[in-house]
């Protein structure tokens, strides 16, 4: 079996790898789509430049991403979380690079798939591809379990750390490029790069630590957008824009965005009861009702009141195994008194919620709760027992 997953060439040519398309990049690194010579082996290369540096610096650096790939490396056992299968590094020339091979090749991220889902107008096509995302979110809850469960902080979640291949998803990036950015100077630190801020949690904002509930904050933005497009039609936008530059600090709009699901979902379903069956209506209460509910418990501004990845999981559990996945619903935690929670669901009684949805974003809506907390409180003692 093969340990050593390293190697190191002196240029970018004595690497066995040919490049054959790129697939995009950032701030941290671009992707490539490589083929390993001489094979049929197919990989997504991740290079990485590193910076002009002392030899001592650099060395440490590498050491420390190499460890970090190490970690990801034995986090394979999850089927939503990218595959490290090895890296190298080169040393010669104006710029020595890391290179990350990476499976599976992704189509796109969920960034882009959300922004393409979100211009889709209601209709076959568009309950196709809602289908196909059904099992995504309860996936990734249980992807941030197991990795949590490992002892592993992603430390950097949103929707384009997220890959998409066919129906399946993939969380990558777990912070891996980071370390090769330059260090803390305030405005260059990895957490403000172009669109991470916008996931980023209270705590982290206000450069406190990043602990594993601040995953579940960043992974429930992740939430409360895939529940934007499904259950809405072209309205991801204005959740940008209400939102404005950071979910964080816009805890009460938060809130009212998702009153205002709550509210169309409520609205879906008294619509399929009332009059003629809208299949539009029968996917979207079939495959997204929970996901504003968990956005909701898991974007908590308290990161003591989270709910933990392992919570999620369970409740997901409790609510329908069908959820998941085929390999997540295998071993999937059921309920445990254990972890504080009694996830049986009561009769849902409808909030105060407005009957046209967009009330809901008004701000002299009143039936509204004041906080975070008390809207909480309210929702779980209509829904569902909670100690
Ligand atoms: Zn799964």
């Amino acid at each position: 079996m093969q340990t050593e997953i390293h190697s190191v060439y002196e240029r970018q040519a004595d690497a066995p790898y040919d490049t054959l398309e790129s697939l995009g990049g950032g701030s941290s690194g671009i992707v490539d789509r490589v083929k390993l010579r001489g094979s049929n082996e197919y990989y997504a290369r991740k290079s990485i430049r590193i910076p002009p540096a002392g030899r001592t610096q650099r060395d440490q650096r590498i050491t420390k991403i190499k460890e970090e790939a190490r970690i990801i490396r034995r986090l394979r056992n999850n089927p939503h979380i990218v595959e490290v299968v090895s890296t190298y590094e080169t040393r010669a020339g104006f710029n020595p690079t890391f290179c990350i091979l990476l499976l599976p090749i992704a189509d796109c991220d969920l960034g882009s798939m959300l922004e393409h889902v979100d211009q889709m107008v209601e209709g076959e096509e568009k309950r196709s591809v809602i289908r196909t995302m059904k099992h995504w979110a309860a996936c990734l809850a249980r992807a941030t379990d197991y990795m949590h469960y490992n002892c592993v902080k992603h430390k950097d979640i949103k929707p384009s750390n997220i890959l998409v291949r066919g129906d399946e998803i993939y969380i990558t990036d777990f912070g891996i490029a980071k370390d090769f950015l330059p260090d803390t100077d305030s405005a260059s630190t990895a957490w403000q790069a172009e669109g991470t801020r916008r996931y980023c949690p209270p705590e982290v904002l206000n450069q406190g630590r990043r602990g594993r509930a601040s995953d579940v904050y960043s992974l429930g933005c992740c939430f409360l957008e895939l529940a934007t497009v499904t259950i809405t039609c072209g309205k991801l936008a204005l959740l940008k824009q209400v939102v404005g530059q950071t979910y964080a600090e816009s805890e009460q709009r938060v809130l009212r965005w998702i009153y205002f699901l709550f509210s169309e979902l409520a609205f879906r379903s008294f619509r399929r009861h009332t009059t003629s069956n809208n299949p539009d209506d029968d996917v979207v209460l079939q495959h997204a009702v929970l996901l504003p509910a968990l956005a909701f418990t898991m974007m908590d501004s308290t990161a003591s009141k989270r709910i933990t990845a392992r919570q999620l999981v369970t409740l997901i559990s409790v609510w329908d195994k069908e959820l998941y996945c085929n390999s997540c619903r295998v071993g999937a935690p059921g309920e445990d008194p254990t972890l504080g929670l009694h996830s049986k669901f009561k009769s849902r009684k409808d909030l105060d919620y407005p009957q046209n949805p967009m009330d809901a974003l008004k701000p002299d809506f009143s039936p509204l709760p004041e906080s975070w907390e008390d809207a909480k409180m309210k929702w779980l003692k209509d829904h569902m027992w909670w100690h």
